[in-house]
């Protein structure tokens, strides 16, 4: 099943990447990232096609797609 990953070191939290996606997969994390902020992550029941969406708002290239 295609799932995404976030690069935490280039998320900076600015979340566009939470409503494109269909399947209401990714949220924002519970826990701070090690530059102190809530950065985007993908649900651990999260659906995801991979639809690219998310890939493709995402103005900082975080997002890293996996269709294995
Ligand atoms: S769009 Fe990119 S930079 Fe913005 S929260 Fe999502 S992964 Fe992070
Ligand atoms: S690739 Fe599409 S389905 Fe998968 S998390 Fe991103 S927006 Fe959602």
């Amino acid at each position: 099943m295609p799932r995404i990953e976030i690069n935490e070191k280039y998320c900076k939290g600015c979340l566009l990447c939470i409503p494109v996606c269909p399947f209401d997969s990714i949220e924002v994390s519970k826990s701070l990232s090690a530059y102190g902020i809530h950065i985007a992550a993908f649900k651990k029941d999260g659906k995801c096609t991979g639809c690219k969406n998310c890939a493709t708002v995402c103005p900082d290239m975080a997002i890293e797609i996996f269709k294995d």
